[in-house]
């Protein structure tokens, strides 16, 4: 096994084995790009490391042997005397980690080695301060001695000395700030600081495998879902050096805007400074533009060199370069990160470009990216506006959307506000399961403490609720009601608006403005600001290339005309589901009631009687925003119960009553029928089509109101295409029953009006004796449709009205699972269940038709999972088909 390999042996192929660093120094460097020579370790070799607690035997003789190497090409021996050569140790996995060990620079220096080089150099302050920085850096990262110790000596030196910025020390007073470091050391860490090159190289080495395992590294792993067993590389890389004096530098660049995805000239330039000093902001950087002025032949090499990659990688990369008196070195690149709306904006770009095809233009996005442009957000001329509101401060985006509300700080409060008509944003130092109502009822939660893995934040982007969570910087006092951030007191009531896509938390009104896709989608693109019309363009050419590839309908869960009609703008080919439970609420409530506590068939069937004309109504209007496109129509599905009034409540209206002699018969029969209804499990008790089954004419009813208001449709010349659906079937006999009785309605529905109806009938599966015995029932149904919700919970055993608030974050910190099965489908468990029904179903009814409705046929992963086991159709809620589309189109592409 080789653990070690030299910058022209790797690849960019080779990620998994030299991390991301080193497999692209290498592609560099094979496309003959100035990248100063030096070797990886491989992540085998940490593995090996972490495993055994000690370096694989064979690693030392290999690094000696890459170092022989090195220094050969190179003319000069790590840390030698008289003319050192120094080298960085740099970490590198394959995924970049915030967290892991830093990079250490200027290694070889010692005391007798510093002199070599500034002799060399002919340049004394410049060795003194490589060497400072090497104290400094290998003291924090490799022996972890306290950074803050080395940092307020540097001030305190810059004080003594009256000046600001560090380039204004000398040699001589960097010298004694060596003095001070090694001291700093010497205390510190209980040993001297090595001066044996070997030993810091090596010490560095061991240093950055063990960084693999810190905690703030495993906690990052765990909330990103990166793997744990991945090591990290290790890079020794040959210096160059940007602290050479005003002809010296380094920086950092993009090939295009990652905000935006614009071409043109992006990154900042710091003359005179060494590595990570140009993002640390201890000195004015310049705009990289202004080094055409400073120095133009290595500007115009960069240019040249940005275009190759660019070229060469087909995608946005970043960079970071370093010039050393005039010579342009290359020390990083990688494909950048950018926002949602520059991918979109990126990917067409390169298309136009002739560098990637539309099947690479859809891998480049993703629905997630589509999802955040979707929300509404701020004004950023408002937010701008100095006065209006005031930024107090930020924490983590946990969950896109900007919410705006009043600050309350307790559930209970939440709840009542809200009752009331308030907005109000939930504010909490954290959040937990007793929080929930709370939550339910804020426009948006803000919490003080905890991470993208916090309650609050799970659960708010279970909800798809606006959050921010962790914003360290406030003080919660839930007892006095307030909140204090500096000197800024936020009391209950105060408005406040946060921003779940960017985490800042504002004092006062932000306006929210639509999204402009969203206005795109809803065909109301409105003349906005430019660069709105550039993103909309991209995202409307993204959505064509998807529409062509996909194999996937699309079609929305949709209970009324207007949310149809919504859904066929965003692009929905049909409705996969219409619940209708909704059409007994409100004003037909006392209807159902009736219907509930009739004792004789006339009493029922007059309930029935009077719901007839008002469900017909509904489906006429329906099939009339859909005309010409599938309606899939879910007969009543939930427990009566539902429809009644609440228990306790009744009780003590009842109890009430009778104390003072009034008793009001209905409230007691009702209250008896409360009774009789009560189920310790109404998740699994009477609905769906158990209850078609044993309240006679329920089902009979809605199946004639939709027949008949199809036959409706076609008398007015539309084109009505209605589907029937049995919920919550767990055998053919109960489906084969519905079926007789609704093929009877239908039949007389044709007789009565002469209209020919083509009804298909169709069952949801839903219950995991349904997915088992899927060929029976494809006898009885002309199409399945997955009620993924549904079987999730009871393959399972998980009552999602509970579990996600109760235990779902325990298990998600425990890495049991990486997200909730009721967001992305559980492809080894409730997928397979899927899996075997589509291939059942399908050996029974060859041209069965197969879709899935429920929360999964919105979510981007599920979506391909339900591409590749062959379903026909996803349906979702109208605002996630524009990322259903999408994704669909990306899974067939
Ligand atoms: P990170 O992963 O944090 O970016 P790097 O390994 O890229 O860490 O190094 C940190 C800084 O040091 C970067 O600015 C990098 O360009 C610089 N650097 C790393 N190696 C060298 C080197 N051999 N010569 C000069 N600068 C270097
Ligand atoms: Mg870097
Ligand atoms: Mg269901």
């Amino acid at each position: 096994q080789k653990f070690v390999y030299d910058f022209t042996e790797g690849n960019r192929e080779l990620k998994d084995l030299l991390g991301g660093k080193g497999a692209n120094l290498a592609e560099m460097t094979n496309l003959g790009l100035p990248v100063p020579p030096g070797f990886t370790i491989t992540t085998e070799a940490c593995k090996g490391y972490l495993a055994n607690g000690e370096e694989p035997a064979a690693l030392r003789d290999e690094v000696t042997a890459h170092l022989d190497a090195l220094e050969k090409q190179m003319g000069k021996k790590l840390g030698q005397g008289n003319d050192p050569l120094l080298v960085s140790v740099r970490s590198g996995a394959k995924f970049s980690m915030p967290g892991m060990m830093d990079t250490v620079l200027n290694i070889g220096l010692s005391d007798k080695s510093v002199q070599g080089l500034a002799k060399q150099a002919g340049d004394d302050r410049f060795a003194w301060d490589s060497y400072r920085r090497l104290i400094q850096m290998f003291g924090k990262t490799v022996l972890g001695v306290d950074g803050e110790l080395f940092e307020d000596a540097l001030e305190a030196a810059k004080t003594a000395k009256k000046v600001t910025v560090d380039t204004d020390l000398e040699a001589a007073d960097l010298k004694k700030l060596v003095t001070k470091f090694k001291k700093i050391v010497k205390t510190e860490a209980g040993r001297d600081f090595p001066q044996d090159p070997r030993e810091q190289m090596d010490l560095a080495i061991e240093a950055v495998f063990n960084s693999w395992n810190t905690d703030r590294a495993k906690l990052y792993r765990r909330q990103e879902r990166i793997p744990g067993d991945l090591g990290t590389a290790v890079n020794v890389c040959s210096m160059v050096f940007g602290n050479l004096g005003p002809d010296s530098g380094t920086g950092v660049a993009f090939t295009r805007d990652p905000a935006s995805g614009q071409a043109g000239v992006y990154g900042d330039y710091l003359q005179n400074a060494q590595g990570e000093d140009v993002v640390a902001g201890i000195r004015n950087t310049v705009p990289l533009a202004e080094l055409e002025q400073i120095d133009k032949k290595s500007y115009d090499q960069l240019m040249e060199i940005m275009t190759t990659l660019e070229n060469h990688y087909k995608d946005l990369c970043d960079i970071e370069f370093t010039i050393e008196r005039g010579q342009l070195w290359m020390l990083q690149t990688r494909v950048g990160k950018r926002t949602a709306g520059a991918a979109f904006r990126i990917a067409t770009q390169l298309v136009d470009q002739g560098l990637i095809d539309e099947a690479e233009a859809l891998q480049r996005v993703n629905g997630a990216q589509l999802a955040q442009l979707m929300f509404p957000r701020f004004d950023d001329t408002a937010t701008s506006q100095e006065g209006k509101v005031e930024k107090i401060g930020r924490g983590i985006a946990a969950s896109p959307g900007a919410a705006v509300g009043k600050a309350v700080f307790d559930s209970y409060t939440a709840v009542k506000w809200s009752r009331s008509g308030e907005k109000v944003i939930l504010i909490r130092r954290e959040t937990n399961p007793d929080d929930l109502d709370g939550m339910i009822a804020a426009e948006g939660i803000l919490t003080s403490r905890g991470g993208k893995t916090s309650h609050a934040a799970v659960v708010a982007r279970g909800m798809g609720k606006t959050c921010v969570c962790g914003a360290e910087d406030l003080e919660v006092d839930t007892k006095r009601r307030r909140m204090t951030v500096g000197d800024t007191v936020v009391e209950e009531g105060d408005v406040v608006s946060i921003d779940g896509s960017t985490g800042k938390v504002y004092l006062g009104e932000v306006p929210v403005v639509p999204s402009p896709v969203v206005e795109y989608f809803e065909g109301r693109m409105h003349a906005g600001a430019e660069e709105a019309d550039e993103l909309v363009a991209a995202v409307h050419r993204i959505m064509s290339f998807a529409d062509g590839k996909r194999r996937l309908r699309v079609r929305a869960n949709a209970d009324n005309a207007e949310d149809a009609l919504r859904a066929r703008r965003f692009g929905a080919q049909g409705i996969g589901l219409c619940r209708t439970e909704h059409m007994f609420l409100g004003e037909r409530r006392e209807m159902v009631e009736k219907l509930i506590l009739a004792d004789t068939e006339n009493e029922r069937e007059a309930a029935l009687k009077d719901l007839l004309p008002l469900q017909k109504k509904d489906f006429v209007e329906l099939f009339e925003a859909m005309d010409g496109l599938p309606v899939t129509v879910r007969l009543l599905d939930p427990p009566l119960h539902e429809f009644l009034p609440d228990i306790t409540e009744l009780s003590v209206r009842v109890a009430l009553a009778e104390s003072r002699k009034d008793s009001n018969e209905n409230d007691l029969r009702l209250l008896q029928a409360v009774h009789r209804l009560h189920e310790q499990n109404p998740m699994l008790g009477l609905r769906g089509v158990r209850l078609g089954l044993v309240i006679p004419g329920l089902f009979t009813m809605q199946v004639r109101a939709i027949a008949e208001a199809a036959a409706e449709r076609k008398t007015a010349k539309g084109d009505p295409r209605a589907e029937i659906m049995i919920p919550l079937v767990g055998t053919v006999q109960e489906l084969e029953i519905v079926r007789e009785d609704a093929e009877k309605v239908i039949a007389e529905v044709q007789e009565q009006t002469g209209v020919e109806l083509k009804l298909a009938l169709g069952t949801m599966i839903e219950l995991p004796r349904a997915a088992l015995t899927a060929g029976q029932i494809a006898e009885a149904a002309e199409f399945f449709s997955f009620g993924t919700n549904d079987l999730t919970q009871t393959v399972w055993g998980f009552s999602r009205d509970d579990v996600e608030a109760s235990f779902f974050t325990a298990y998600l910190e425990k890495g049991i699972f990486g997200v909730s099965p009721f967001e992305t489908i559980d492809k080894d468990g409730v997928g397979s269940l899927v899996r075997n029904a589509v291939q059942a179903g399908r050996a029974t009814r060859p041209d069965l038709k197969l879709g899935v409705c429920g929360e999964h046929g919105g979510d981007p992963e599920s979506v391909h999972f339900f591409h590749e086991v062959g379903l026909d159709y996803v349906s979702c809620s109208p605002f996630r088909i524009p990322v259903a589309r999408l994704e669909a189109g990306r899974a067939a592409a």
